[in-house]
C-alpha cells in the first residue's frame, strides 16, 4: 500500500502515485484497459465509460496529477486545448466577464476572441495583477493567468491573483503548461484550478497529444458533467504513454532547467545577441518573482538576435537543435514566434506584444549542454558572416 501522497515527494510521485497494481500478475506497471464497455452493476456503484473521463487508465493520471499539483482531483483530456475549451464553456455564461492574461497562448488567444465572445461571454486582457484588480466588474466569474508566458517568459505574481480571485469569489485559473508541477504549484500558493497541455513536459516525448486539470473535489465534478457532454477523453492506449512519460518527469525537468540556465547565461554574452528573456537571469524584469513562486526557472527562453535577418540562417544552420512547433520534450527545438505562434497578428499588434522579428524562441531538451552549446557557438558565427 502506498503511503499518503501528502507525505511523498515529487520525484517519488511521479513514478508512484496512481499506479493501477495489477493483483492477478503482481507486475509493476499499470495494465492498459482497453474495454469501452464496463458490467453493471460493479463494486464502485459507479457507470465506468471512457467519456465518462472515469476508466482506470484515466484514473491513473488524474491521480498522479492530483500528487503531483496538490489538488483533491484531476481529469485527463484529449488535448490542452479540450481542457481550456471545456473548462470555460463549463464556469462561464452569458453575461458573465473573464480576465485573461494579455500574453496568451495561441490557441487560448483563438478560443477566446472568436468562440467565446460568441456566448455573449465578456472579456478583458491584463497583464500583472495590479492589471487583474483593475480590470475587475460586478460580473468578473473567472481569472486566467499563464506564467511564465510565451514567447517572453513574463511572470506574474500568482499569490498576489490568487488572494484577489477569493475576496471577489472569482475562480482563478493558471495554464502552468510551461513550469510544470516540478517548478511551481500554484494551488499551494491559492490558485483554484491547474490546467496543462500534456503534450508538453508532462508526456515530454513529442508523441502524444493530451490536457489535464487539477482541482477541488468540487470543480471536478462539475467540469466532468460538462466533459462527459463535450467529449474531449483520451484513449487508454494514450494515458499509458502518458503515465510512462511522466515517471521521468522530475529526473527530465532537473535537466531542461540546468541545460536551459547554462545556455541563456551563454548566449546573453553573445555578440550576436540583443537580448535573452529567461526569468532565471537576475535581469528579467520579473525575476524577483519568479524566484519567489519557483523551485526552477524551466526549460523555455527566447532570445533576440542583433540583426533580425540572422534569424533564418541561424535555424538553418544549426545540426542538433531542430527547427518545430511545439516544445516541451526531450529534444531542443527552436523557431521564430513572428512566423510560427504569432503569424497571425498585424506587424503593429506584435511590435506591442514586444514580438519582434528577431525573436527567436528555444524549448530547451536534455541532450549534453555541451553539444547545445557548440551548436549555437557554430551556427551563429555562421549566420553571422
Ligand atoms: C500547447 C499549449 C496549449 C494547447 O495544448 P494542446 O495539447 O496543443 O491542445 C495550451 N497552453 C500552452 C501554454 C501550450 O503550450
Amino acid at each position: 500500500m502506498m503511503p499518503s501522497a501528502r507525505s511523498l515527494r515529487l520525484s517519488t510521485l511521479c513514478l508512484h502515485a496512481g499506479t493501477h497494481l495489477d493483483k492477478a500478475t503482481g507486475g509493476a506497471c499499470s495494465p492498459i484497459f482497453t474495454s469501452t464497455a464496463y458490467a453493471y452493476p460493479n463494486p464502485a456503484n459507479e457507470n465506468i465509460y471512457p467519456r465518462y473521463f472515469n476508466t482506470p487508465n484515466q484514473r491513473v493520471i488524474a491521480c498522479k496529477l492530483a500528487a503531483l499539483e496538490q489538488g483533491e482531483d484531476a481529469l485527463v483530456f484529449g488535448s490542452g486545448m479540450a481542457v481550456i475549451s471545456t473548462l470555460l464553456f463549463a464556469f462561464l455564461k452569458p453575461g458573465d466577464h473573464a480576465i485573461f492574461q494579455a500574453d496568451l497562448y495561441g490557441g487560448t488567444h483563438q478560443l477566446v476572441t472568436r468562440e467565446l465572445v460568441r456566448f455573449g461571454i465578456e472579456i478583458s486582457f491584463s497583464r500583472d495583477a495590479d492589471d487583474f484588480a483593475a480590470a475587475l466588474q460586478p460580473n468578473t466569474r473567472l481569472a486566467y493567468i499563464e506564467s511564465p508566458s510565451n514567447p517572453l517568459l513574463r511572470c506574474v505574481d500568482l499569490a498576489a491573483v490568487a488572494r484577489l480571485g477569493r475576496e471577489k469569489g472569482i475562480l482563478t485559473v493558471i495554464d502552468n503548461t510551461f513550469a510544470t508541477p516540478i517548478n511551481q504549484n500554484p494551488i499551494s500558493l491559492g490558485f483554484d484550478a491547474v490546467i496543462h497541455s500534456a503534450t508538453k513536459y508532462l508526456n515530454g516525448h513529442s508523441d502524444v497529444n493530451a490536457g489535464v486539470v487539477v482541482s477541488s473535489s468540487a470543480v471536478i465534478r462539475r467540469l466532468a458533467e460538462g466533459a462527459t457532454n463535450l467529449g474531449g477523453m483520451l484513449d487508454a492506449h494514450s494515458c499509458y504513454q502518458l503515465e510512462r512519460g511522466l515517471k521521468t518527469l522530475a529526473l527530465r525537468v532537473r535537466q531542461h532547467n540546468e541545460n536551459a540556465g547554462r545556455l541563456a547565461r551563454f548566449l546573453q554574452t553573445h555578440p550576436a545577441v540583443a537580448r535573452v528573456n529567461y526569468p532565471g537571469l537576475p535581469d528579467h524584469p520579473d525575476h524577483a518573482i519568479a524566484a519567489r513562486q519557483m523551485r526552477g526557472f524551466g526549460g523555455m527562453f527566447s532570445f533576440e538576435l542583433r540583426n533580425p535577418a540572422q534569424a533564418d540562417r541561424l535555424l538553418s544552420r544549426l545540426r542538433v537543435v531542430m527547427p518545430a512547433l511545439s516544445l516541451g520534450g526531450v529534444e531542443s527545438l527552436i523557431c521564430i514566434p513572428s512566423r510560427t505562434s504569432h503569424r497571425l497578428m498585424t506587424p503593429a499588434e506584435r511590435l506591442r506584444a514586444g514580438i519582434s522579428d528577431g525573436l527567436v524562441r528555444v524549448s530547451v531538451g536534455i541532450e549534453d549542454v555541451e553539444d547545445l552549446l557548440e551548436d549555437f557557438t557554430q551556427a551563429l558565427a555562421e549566420a553571422g558572416e
